[in-house]
């Protein structure tokens, strides 16, 4: 048994990969699904429909004759925040999954505000107040659906997000489990005490009755159905996929971070066994638990659900690492919209010859507030802004000044993760669609200051999970094995003076003012 088997149940598709003990993927398969739009606003998706792709590409994978018997164990990793409800007897959802993306809730969370629970909120959960996480969805259901309340308090409902879901499923329905990772992103689980919060639950009208039991991100915490796959196969890792991805980029020490450039962007820095509390207005949240030989974690991570799992089968100690986490809204998206919205390119790769041919740009800045700034400014009225166009102003400047918002939006998030926890930051691990693109690597280290790490392998979301998997059963020993695996693509070095690189982000910051409030 030498194969990890992870599953990468994302926003759009449900992904199943087969690992080697490498750390390289040997075969994939993928399934996308519907989104559903029921009102402005408003995302749902088939929560049957996700197990049913997650299950087939699951079956593809392991069609060739001895690929079952390779497996040592499934990792999961999930869209996160995603917020199911289903009958406990019967398996069934109760509605569609609200999706992270759904912003029905928003009146609620501005309700709670205006009552001045912002502040408890951040302190227990590391979050800020909002539609985003799952706290106020689940509310939402119980409320909205006619009788769901009170079944929910009599137990007959489950609560999950998408990886309690999946091995809900896959044990069908043995295991009702979560891990910190996830549970984190729901504004019910207590980041200091790691266990759900009976304060947070009164707040947001939540019966604990329906709540996942919370075990490690890493440990044999269920068995698949033999019914399945024809044996009982080690349910080994359950983690979110940023987290996922930044272990899959080997970020095990603090003050190591990893950012993806998709159509946002995600940046999470490894803070070590403690949470740091944000005075920049970046999240607070839980990495990873698991099993750690040598490391000495905080008394209280002891008490938790998970250290009563019976997921222990090695000996050490029971440690938790923290991250700080921002999230940038346009990222790749904004190379979308030159192509979609402007017609200025017609693929995104051609984005970096069209920014290449220019040498700089000529004091244009894009500011891509398409839907509002996320971290470190969170204006939801801010607009997107193009400014210093003079008649020298051409489609190649545009283009450049695309690349430099996405690398200086990444720069500000940089900046206050540096802040905040007081760590100077070495380099920066990148990953994600963009990423490929060179010439935005080079402009991100001479922004940064520090030099910008591409690896080998950017699949990193699933091979995080694997890696828990298979630290879990033994298919690598530790993480110093991982981190001999992981391997150098091309380090961009900065190549900018302190005082050009500063200039750059004092005429930014000018530009994103211009920005602000816009909508107001
Ligand atoms: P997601 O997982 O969010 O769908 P991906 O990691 O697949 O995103 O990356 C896709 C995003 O990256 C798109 O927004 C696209 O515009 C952008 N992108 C892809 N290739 C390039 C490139 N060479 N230069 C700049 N942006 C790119």
């Amino acid at each position: 048994m030498t194969h990890i088997l992870a599953l990468d149940q994302g926003t759009t598709s449900s992904r199943a990969i087969l690992f080697n003990a490498q750390g390289h993927s040997v075969r994939t398969a993928q399934s996308e699904f519907k989104q559903i739009f029921p009102q402005p606003g408003w995302v749902e998706h088939d929560a049957l429909e996700i197990w049913q792709t997650q299950l087939r590409v699951l079956k593809d994978v392991l069609t060739p004759a001895g690929a079952t018997d390779s497996v040592a164990a499934i990792a999961i990793t999930n869209q996160r925040e995603t917020t199911v409800l289903w009958d406990r007897t019967t398996g069934l959802p109760l509605a569609n999954a609200i999706v992270w993306q759904d912003r029905r809730t928003v009146e609620h969370c501005d309700a709670l505000r205006q009552q001045g629970h912002q502040a408890f909120i951040q302190d227990k959960t590391g979050l800020v107040l909002d539609a985003y996480f799952s706290g106020t969805k689940l509310a939402w259901l119980l409320d909205n659906i006619p009788g769901a309340r009170t079944r929910a308090e009599r137990g007959e409902l489950a609560f999950g997000t998408i990886d309690s879901w999946l091995v809900w499923n896959l044990t069908k329905g043995q295991a009702h489990i979560t891990d910190p990772s996830n549970a984190s992103r729901t504004l019910l689980f207590n980041l200091h005490t790691l266990a759900w919060d009976d304060e947070l639950l009164a707040l947001l009208r939540i019966p604990r009755s329906v709540l996942p039991t919370v075990v490690p991100s890493s440990g044999i915490v269920a068995h698949t159905d033999p019914s399945l796959f024809g044996r009982a196969i080690p349910i080994a890792s359950m983690i979110g996929d940023q987290q996922a991805a930044t272990f899959g980029q080997a970020c095990f020490e603090p003050g190591m971070a990893k950012n993806t450039y998709g159509t946002g962007c995600f940046m999470l820095l490894n803070t070590g066994h403690q949470p740091v509390v944000s005075q920049n207005k970046l999240l607070t949240t839980v990495g990873w638990q698991r099993l750690e030989a040598s490391a000495t974690p905080p008394a209280q991570s002891q008490q938790t659900d998970a250290s009563q799992a019976k997921s222990a089968q090695h000996s050490g100690a029971l440690a938790t690492t923290y991250c700080l986490e921002a999230s940038v809204f346009m990222g790749g998206a904004t190379i979308q919209w030159l192509r979609d919205g402007l017609n200025i390119i017609s693929s995104a790769a051609e984005v970096e010859a069209l920014a290449a041919s220019v040498p700089d740009v000529a004091d244009t800045y894009l500011v891509p507030a398409f839907t509002g700034l996320g971290a470190p400014i969170w204006d939801g009225n801010a607009r997107g802004t193009l400014i210093g166009m003079t008649r020298g102003t051409t489609k190649a400047h545009i283009a450049r000044a695309a690349l430099e918002a996405i690398a200086l939006q990444v720069a500000d998030v940089f900046a206050a993760m540096a802040k905040d926890s007081g760590i100077a930051l070495a380099e920066l691990r990148v990953d994600g669609g963009a990423s490929n693109n060179d010439l935005l690597m080079q402009i991100q280290a001479d922004f940064l200051g520090v030099p910008v790490v591409r690896p080998n392998v950017t699949e990193t979301t699933a091979l995080g999970a694997a890696y828990l998997a298979g630290l879990a059963v033994g298919l690598w020993s530790s993480t110093k094995d991982i981190a001999t695996q992981w391997s150098v693509d091309r380090r961009f070095e900065p190549a900018m003076a302190a005082a050009a690189r500063q200039a750059k982000l004092a005429r930014w910051h000018q530009a994103l003012e211009r920005a602000k409030g816009w909508a107001n």
